[in-house]
């Protein structure tokens, strides 16, 4: 089954002033848009894969045919990544995090304000197009990533919990070059219940082994 682009869950000018509509509306409507059809395209030379997710082809790339593994990496990860960036951001969301992910945040990080600051710098330090992460490992605890291009945490064996998207095409036409303003103007949109209900599902496919197993 061919992947289809996903609604905007709000109207585009929902973000404003933190995210403005002209930007929301290229953001989805054209660059998350060419992402799903060059995802399709690309599957069309193998169509067994289209009953798999997107999620699972990132997962394991190498099981990916080669001819077509780039482009599943950078538009299969395009089509994930802004599925997620579009839920985990909402209209007057922002403010403290709370429930599960807030103590997850303050045991590992000491403070949201350390959290912030860390996941902020990653986001300024990615040179050139990325996303920066707050993604889980394995052992179930959490860390902050950032990846190049569309590449998803996924792909690294790790859980993408949260993630913004510091490509120029997410904030050039408001902030410039100023990429660490907008970063810090970011946290006003989040959406902490999607992220808590990623985190929760992170956890529950994460949970450490038990004893003896
Ligand atoms: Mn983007």
């Amino acid at each position: 089954m061919a992947h289809e682009l996903p609604p905007l869950p709000y109207d585009y000018s929902a973000l404003e002033p933190t995210i403005d509509a002209q930007t929301m509306k290229l953001h989805h409507d054209m660059h998350h848009a060419a992402y799903v059809k060059n995802l399709n395209a690309a599957l069309e030379k193998h169509p067994n894969l289209h009953s798999k997710s997107a999620e699972d082809l990132l997962r394991d790339l190498s099981s990916v045919p080669e001819d077509i593994r780039g482009a599943v990496r950078n538009n299969g990860g395009g089509h994930v990544n802004h599925t997620m960036f579009w839920k985990i951001m909402k209209p007057q969301g922002g403010g403290e995090p709370a429930g599960k992910i807030a103590e997850a945040i303050n045991k590992t990080f000491g403070s949201f304000k350390d959290f912030q600051a860390k996941f902020n710098d990653a986001g300024a330090k990615q040179f050139g197009s990325g996303w920066a992460w707050l993604a889980g490992k394995p052992n179930g605890e959490i860390q902050v990533i950032s990846t190049p291009n569309q590449d998803n945490p996924i792909s690294q064996g790790l859980f993408p919990i949260m993630g913004n998207d510091v490509w120029e095409h997410a904030y050039y036409l408001k902030y410039n070059n100023r990429r660490p303003e907008y970063l810090a103007a970011w946290w006003n949109v989040v959406n902490w219940d999607e992220v808590n209900r990623r985190y929760e599902a992170f956890k529950s496919a994460h949970e450490p082994a038990m004893a003896g197993k």
